[in-house]
């Protein structure tokens, strides 16, 4: 170990910056932050730092660094950008034992600043000893995405149970198998899904439990999984991810997700294969229910967001009935994934002031739409499920008195390495469906709006991995597979 990590109580406590600049900003804010009476000396402060002194949120010195300057200070930082200024505040210090740190000079400090996940009480603290900062951030940026910003809480409420706890089970061993399972339990998810009276009343019933070999209650996470790409999950969606019993998906969710899922969970397909049916939505919401029935944390897995024509309504509701806790996490929906990953945005000023989802699933050749509603100008218009319909949505929009010139992107496979986008208007887009045979899962956007491709695409996969456009568009394919509205 190059250094001792500690944790320094500064609260109250006088602190030295050195230096007038943005670093030094950024140090005297992480000072102020853990409570720090700060003193900056520097001949001139920057803006950020100027506007601290202002508010009188530290001290400002306005001249150049004087040994005298050291003296009661707690800590110092250097962090000018004069090399003999910053030696002499590091010589200076280490003269007087105070703890001194020189930014990005690891060989001018006494101690080294770590890059903080701050979940107070919760500290995270990652230092590569001044090997290499960006390194650090890197790590913590990693680590940020593991520990959900409400941990600080948890870690609150098994404060308050802390003494009680320990009078309840006295046998050390003992406790800390009770705390690793009330902490990886459904009280902690209540905790970190906000619902504090809930999570105190499990961890009472814990803890009353507690010799008794309690049992855990098992749970539902209605997930969704986005478009494809899997960074654009949600942390919380991640974590519940990861610690699932069993998945239960279908076939929207992209592989690369479901990956991230954790490797022991039991998976349940449930989508439809081409030439299988899909399960009927009856029997899934049978199957949660059944799954939490026994104890298991059951993850339903959605693409995009499960209540954009993904039925999450309809499992939840199921669930509820039966009295079974769940939890809902949103995804980026398909419309939002496929309009930002094809610089096709939704709303611009010059183009649309509203959007709409709607679905374009075909039924007996017919689509029941609102189309008068659907033509209004300066609106775009988001088909999901759309591309088997496309020609009669092409059709009864014309007829509606949309514009036939009007134009319609196709976005296959959106956010993914496989994200493929056709552009044509609605009277030319059939036709171009036609040729290429475009496979679901694609969206389909109509309005002004599609003009902007052109010029804001910027999602280029590498082409080597892109799927060549051909293939069927099978009758039983997952474009009509999620839902219909
Ligand atoms: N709950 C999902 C939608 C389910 S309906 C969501 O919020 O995105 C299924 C339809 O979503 C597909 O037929 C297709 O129109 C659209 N879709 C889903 N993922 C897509 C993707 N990556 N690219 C293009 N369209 C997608």
């Amino acid at each position: 170990m190059d250094y001792l990590p500690i944790f320094l109580q500064i609260r109250a406590r006088p602190c030295l910056v050195v230096g007038g600049g943005e670093v030094a900003a950024r140090k005297v804010g992480l000072l102020l932050r853990a409570g720090g009476e700060v003193t900056v000396v520097a001949p001139r402060l920057g803006r950020v730092l100027a506007g601290m002194a202002l508010r009188r949120e530290v001290c400002h010195e306005p001249r150049e660094f004087a040994p005298d300057d050291l003296a009661g200070q707690i800590v110092v930082i250097a962090a000018t950008d004069r090399q003999e200024v910053n030696r002499r505040v590091s010589e200076e210090a280490r003269a007087r034992n105070v703890p001194v740190n020189v930014v990005d000079q690891p060989d001018l400090c006494t101690f080294v600043m770590p890059s903080v996940i701050d979940r107070s009480p919760i500290q995270v603290a990652v230092s590569t000893g001044g090997a290499s900062p960006v390194l650090a951030r890197l790590l913590r940026a990693r680590l940020e995405t593991l520990i959900p910003s409400s941990y600080g809480q948890l870690a609150r409420l098994a404060e308050s149970f802390r003494a009680r706890v320990r009078a309840r089970i006295p046998d050390g061993n003992r406790r800390r198998h009770f705390w690793e399972q009330v902490l990886q339990g459904p009280a902690a998810e209540a905790m970190l899904a906000g619902r504090e009276a809930e999570a105190r009343r499990g961890l009472e019933r814990e803890l009353t439990a507690a010799g008794d070999d309690p049992r855990p209650q098992g749970e539902v996470y209605l997930v969704g999984g986005g478009p494809g790409d899997p960074d654009l999950l949600t942390f919380r969606a991640l974590r519940l991810m990861q610690q699932a019993d069993v998945v239960i998906y279908d076939r929207l969710v992209a592989p690369e997700v479901l990956d991230l899922v954790r490797r022991d969970a039991e998976r349940i397909y449930v989508g439809k294969e081409s030439d299988h049916h899909a399960v009927p939505q009856e029997e899934i919401n049978r199957l949660l229910v059944r799954l939490a029935r026994e104890n298991k944390r059951v993850l339903r897995l959605k693409g995009g967001d499960p209540f954009i024509f993904g039925r999450g309504g309809e499992e939840i509701d199921t669930l509820a009935q039966e009295g079974i806790p769940f939890q809902v996490v949103p995804g980026i929906t398909a419309a939002s994934g496929c309009s930002a990953y094809t610089g096709i945005p939704l709303t611009h000023r010059d183009y649309a002031h509203s959007c709409v989802f709607v679905t374009g699933h075909l039924k007996d050749d017919t689509i029941d739409l609102n189309w008068d509603a659907l033509v209004e100008p300066q609106q775009t218009v988001v088909f999901y499920m759309g591309v088997r319909g496309a020609p009669v949505i092409c059709r009864e929009l014309i007829a509606h008195g949309m514009p036939a010139t009007t134009p319609a992107a196709v976005v296959h496979r959106g956010t993914t390495i496989h994200q493929q986008v056709y552009t044509a208007t609605l009277e030319t887009l059939p036709g171009l469906l036609k040729d290429r045979e475009i496979r679901p899962p694609s969206l389909l956007i109509v309005g002004g709006v599609v003009r902007l491709h052109e010029k804001l695409d910027w999602f280029h996969p590498p082409a080597a991995e892109r799927e060549e456009g051909g293939g069927a568009a099978g009758g039983a394919d997952a474009d009509s597979s999620a839902a219909s509205a």
